[in-house]
């Protein structure tokens, strides 16, 4: 007998993009949104008034029903969540929109739903040709509120009961369907199109719902009934999946499940050890879109924002205004928690917005070097940060330092910036902390003179290491030589905490080193006042942190200084980490 149902053609993986952990097996709902159609009709000047009244009457209906999703989202959301609903309110609230609507109702005397459609498309235009993903993903909300109104008009009823508990299949979801759907039990979401900033993405997230988005032609390659596995953690959707598949993704599920369980409840405790050391554990990120996310993690505040993110996929810089607002929104969400704003770091691996063609672009024009060369960028963005900086909790950050000179430079150019700010009576912190990043050689081995310089320093270990064992970590051929937990990289690690330290200037970690939990006990014993790390990763470090004494852990640290290979160290740090916690994934 074959191993597929009679429904189902046999089984297909397909990959996507990971966009809320979980997994789930369940049939396929396709969800089909009902987009109005639109015919341009004239009315008689007698029916205008009538017309008026049928939108006024669809525009209450709407934000009858755009309020009690408000309401849901905030009960099942929280407020933060719940502020998309409150946008799409307002827009409805908009005077001047429905004035003009209805003053072209009288003057052109069209149908309502022409004139409507057409007004909010004016709106949705604009916002779709954004440059940011974040304004053009706020497109899609007004044209759900455009189509809620239309079919408020046309009077038809809005889905929101589905039989039984399907996985939501669709081409793209608005964030109130996705709401309103997940009234009934959505197994999981699955989505064409959308990034992991998308609504779905978002929501799936804070309902706990497993998703995988930007999934091409999905809606086309299943039916409703058809059964499909969706693994959020990794992005795959197993279409027709046989049994033995089924009883794997089973195994994963539990075993991720009763971890997760465990790590949940930790969420508002510190990072401090049985022992009483406290460390700070903070999170690294790109988008302000992962503000939520890290809120949720129970981070300390945000350890590494990488501003460079601000210029994917344009060609000019962000305007000084633009760089206000986005690093306002980190200071604003995070307050008091404190945020670290790194200034662009750029060349090497990293976009530049005119491409500089260079031999060897790692060991060239990147980080603070571009920006020391070109002033009006780089005062540009000191001024933004310093403006977001009011609240006082914002630092300033500045990556790929190797000399002292270099830091001198930077910091005569925050005197500048402040300055500029001053004669213009702006507002600023003017006791704003800056830090410098040591992800260069040469900078770990002067870390005493950098220290009296700066207020606290960061490693960066996913560049240190590739410098300090000269080995290009994206070159297939070599990358077995890279080394996390090679000898001289951890003596170097202990150099540059006891340097820093010891001038009193705390020591943090935002390389891909500080959330792996296999480096955590080091890390902790070799004294690192702070993990920055992943938002995913940070309950886990927080359990282990939270389940090892500093006392022991210094030990364990000291041993494995001791040791002289690579898989030596790899194994004693594996074998204690095991010891201590049997369920911690430890990477074999
Ligand atoms: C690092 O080099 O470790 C670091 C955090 O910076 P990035 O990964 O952004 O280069
Ligand atoms: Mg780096």
């Amino acid at each position: 007998m074959s191993p597929h149902s009679a429904l189902d053609a046999p089984e297909t993986i397909l990959k996507g993009i990971a966009a809320s952990p979980g997994i789930s097996l369940g049939p396929v709902y396709l969800f089909q949104k009902h987009v109005p159609t639109i015919n341009e009709k004239s009315v008689e000047p007698s029916e205008v008034e009538g017309e008026i009244e049928r939108l006024r009457q669809a525009v209450a209906r709407s934000h009858k029903e755009l309020g009690k999703i408000y309401e849901f989202a905030k009960q099942k959301l929280g407020d933060h969540q719940a502020k998309i609903f409150e946008a799409q309110l307002m827009i409805l609230e908009d005077f001047v929109l429905f004035d003009s609507i209805n003053e072209r109702l009288r003057g052109e005397r069209k149908n309502v739903e022409f004139i409507l459609h057409d007004e909010i498309e004016k709106y949705r235009k604009v916002m779709e040709a954004a440059t940011d993903e974040y304004t053009r993903e706020r497109a899609l909300d007004v044209e759900d509120l455009r189509n809620r109104i239309l079919r408020n008009l046309q009077e038809e009823k809005l889905i929101s009961r589905l039989e039984g508990s399907p996985v939501i299949v669709s081409h793209n979801l608005a964030a109130a369907d996705a709401l309103i759907l997940s009234r009934n039990v959505v197994l999981a979401y699955v989505t064409e199109i959308g990034g992991v900033t998308s609504h779905t993405a978002l929501l799936a997230r804070a309902l706990k719902i497993p998703a995988v988005v930007g999934l091409r032609h999905i809606t086309s390659t299943v039916q409703n009934g058809t059964q499909v596995l969706v693994d959020g953690y990794s992005g795959t959707v197993v279409i027709s999946p046989t049994d033995e598949t089924k009883g794997k993704f089973e195994e994963k599920r539990s075993r991720y499940r009763s971890f997760e369980e465990k790590l949940a409840g930790l969420r508002d405790l510190p990072a401090q050890t049985p022992d009483g050391h406290r460390v700070e554990l903070k999170a690294n990120i790109e988008l302000a879109e992962e503000l939520e996310f890290i809120k949720i993690q129970g981070a300390d505040g945000i350890g590494l924002y990488r501003s460079e993110s601000l210029l994917i996929g344009r060609e000019v810089f962000p305007s000084e205004e633009e760089q206000v607002r986005e690093y306002r929104l980190l200071a604003d969400a995070m307050f008091p928690k404190p945020v670290v704003i790194r200034t662009f770091d750029i060349g090497g691996d990293k976009m530049m917005a005119h491409a500089v063609r260079e031999n060897n672009p790692f060991l060239g024009w990147r980080g603070i070097r571009v920006m020391l060369d070109r002033p009006e960028l780089f005062l540009e963005q000191l001024r933004a940060i310093l403006r977001a900086s009011t609240r006082k909790n914002v630092s300033l950050m500045f990556p790929m330092i190797s000399s002292i000179k270099e830091v001198r430079k930077a910091r005569q150019f925050v005197q500048e910036a402040k300055g500029q700010l001053r004669a213009k009576g702006i507002a600023y912190d003017d006791k704003i902390k800056m830090g410098i990043m040591i992800e260069v050689p040469a900078a770990a081995v002067i870390t005493d003179d950098l220290a009296e310089e700066v207020d606290f320093l960061s490693i960066g270990t996913n560049d240190l290491i590739q410098y300090l064992i000269a080995v290009d970590r994206g070159n297939d051929i070599v990358s077995d030589l890279y080394q996390e937990f090679h000898p001289a990289v951890i003596r170097f690690l202990r150099r540059i905490i006891e340097r820093g330290k010891k001038k009193g200037v705390p020591v943090s970690m935002c390389g891909e080193m500080a959330g792996d939990p296999l480096a955590t006990i080091l890390l902790l014993g070799l004294g690192l006042d702070e993990f920055s790390v992943v938002p995913n990763i940070l309950p886990e470090i927080k359990k282990i942190i939270r389940s090892v004494k500093f006392r022991e852990a210094k030990k364990i640290t000291k041993k494995a200084l001791n040791l002289q290979t690579e898989d030596e160290i790899k194994n004693y740090l594996r074998s204690v980490t095991r010891e201590h916690f049997p369920d911690i994934p430890t990477g074999e």
